[in-house]
């Protein structure tokens, strides 16, 4: 593998890039740099990949169709399907009594993570050329760190260009008692021996709703407990509601404007009493209350990085930082908080490094919350769009009104489209059904296309797909 050239133990190693942290905007940046024949230092103090691969999307989504798999199992009966013993009898019975069997779900899981791993570890990094150092990097002077390495040896490199993608870790708030009992954030669901009796989820904004989905799907019972007036904050109230439905009918219990005010003990149960002093009770607790910046211990003030008050490196929309040459993406760099987020960060930074004009400003980021049914999300909400004095279309029509939802029978949900009156154009849209993630897509599409409603409307989709759904829910307009 070429590697940059390394320098005896106290000197400086210079290279043409320096990326702290191999998250995906990092990584990308550092393989592709390297490929051009750059000298390319980055430092990885944890796992191989960074967050999305290693304990947020990859595992999450991993489970999340294993325990789709098992409600389909469960509801075989309805759809058709019939199970025999071997001496022909009828045992479809035993359908519905499908469950998980943990290992093996961790195992998969694994295997998948691990493929991932073993790809950038052993194809991708080492292909591309990029000099991977295994430890903690912190800032000691102008575009140069000094890294801990793992093996206990200490190297000091220095970045013609430098790019911090350190990433988010989970909020700890200060809720008074919180330090004083066990509570597990995502990453502990992802490798957890037995399932718990009942789960307490604290905070309902994306990671809270899917884990309360999943861990729903998996037959625990789950109590959602969220101070907000709706699930999911930033979300429309009519579209929060159907995905707070879609949660009760997996027997998750919402409990909206209920702001945690303490969390203690009693016996083997955990207590959340609210501000409105509900109490609520449950065997374990998870954290989802947001997720912070990892910038602590970084030494930015050494490098001239200036943070935000909400503790983000500030960054413009070339996602320079405060230091010259000193650039920051992803999550710590307060971009919204996904890996295509972060991988589009790479893209921006790609052309401004090869002399071509590139900015993060009025950039169509969609999400998806991964919920059963799932929401798929692009553009403006009804509200939103509305604060921003558009004159606003709305056109909503039931997931049951799509066909293809019909062939499945998985018709709960509704797609909302929302539109400019004056131009014509696509604000935003939110689905929710099968394939929501991806049927947002193609409204991103035409959002980039500047393609009016009736163009969409008009479009011919394929039959029968849950996509065809935006040629339905438009032709609610006229
Ligand atoms: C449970 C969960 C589910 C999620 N699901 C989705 C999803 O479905 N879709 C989606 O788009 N997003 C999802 N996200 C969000 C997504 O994971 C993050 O937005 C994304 O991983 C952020 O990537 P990043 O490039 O900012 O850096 P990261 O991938 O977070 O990488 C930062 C890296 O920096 C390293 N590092 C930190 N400090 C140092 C240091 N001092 N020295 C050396 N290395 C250091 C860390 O070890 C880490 O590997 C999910 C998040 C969670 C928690």
């Amino acid at each position: 593998m070429p590697t940059a050239p390394t320098a005896p133990q106290d000197a400086v190693q210079d290279v043409d890039l320096l990326v702290v942290g191999g998250g995906k905007a990092g990584k990308s940046l550092a393989m592709l740099r390297a490929k051009k024949g750059e000298r390319v230092v980055m430092v990885e103090r944890d796992k191989i990949g960074g967050t999305c691969v290693n304990v947020a999307c990859i595992p999450t989504k991993t489970l999340i169709s294993a325990a789709r798999v098992l409600r389909e199992v469960q509801g075989a009966a309805s759809s058709g399907v019939r199970l025999a013993e071997p001496d022909g009898s009828d045992a479809t019975g035993l359908l519905a009594r499908a469950r998980t069997d943990l290992d093996a779900l961790r195992e998969r899981k694994e295997a998948v993570v691990g493929g991932m791993v073993a790809a950038h570890e052993n194809v991708l990094f080492p292909g591309s050329g990029l000099e991977l150092l295994r430890g903690t990097a912190r800032f000691t002077g102008e575009r140069t760190v000094e890294v801990a390495l793992d093996d206990g040896r200490t190297r000091r490199v220095r970045g013609a260009t430098v790019l911090i993608n350190t990433g988010t870790t989970p909020a700890v708030p200060a809720v008074p008692g919180l330090e004083s009992v066990p509570c597990w954030t995502s990453e502990d669901l992802l490798t957890l021996p037995e399932l718990p009796e009942h789960l307490l989820v604290l905070g309902g904004g994306v990671i809270g709703v899917e884990m309360a989905s999943l861990m729903g799907m998996l037959g625990v019972s789950v109590t959602l407990i969220h101070s907000g007036e709706h699930v999911l904050d930033r979300e429309d109230a009519d579209v929060a509601a159907e995905v707070a439905r879609g949660l009760e009918a997996l027997g998750v219990t919402v409990l909206t404007g209920a702001r945690a005010q303490g969390v203690s003990r009693d016996g083997e149960r955990t207590v959340v009493v609210t501000e409105d002093g509900r109490r609520v009770s449950g065997s374990h607790l998870l954290l989802a209350l947001g997720r912070a910046p990892v910038t602590q211990g970084l030494g930015l003030e050494a490098a001239g990085v200036e943070l935000t008050d909400q503790g983000f490196v500030r960054v413009n929309e070339r996602l320079e930082t405060t230091a010259p040459g000193v650039y920051a993406a992803g999550d710590v760099a307060g971009s919204p908080q996904f890996t295509h987020a972060s991988w589009n960060d790479f893209r921006v930074l790609r052309d401004l490094l090869d002399g071509r004009e590139a900015t993060t400003a009025g950039r169509l980021v969609p999400w998806a919350v991964f919920t059963t049914p799932e929401l798929g999300h692009v553009g403006m909400t009804e509200a939103e769009a509305r604060r921003a004095g558009h004159e606003v279309l709305v056109a909503t029509t039931p997931t049951a009104a799509v066909p293809r939802a019909r062939t499945t029978g998985r018709t709960e949900g509704f797609y909302k489209v929302v539109v400019d009156a004056r131009t014509e154009e696509v604000l935003g849209a939110a689905v929710i059904g099968d394939g929501a993630s991806e049927v947002v897509t193609s409204v991103q599409m035409a959002m980039l296309g500047h393609l009016t409603w009736r163009q969409l409307r008009d479009a011919v989709i394929t039959h029968p797909t849950m996509a065809e759904g935006l040629n339905i829910v438009l032709d609610t307009l006229g």
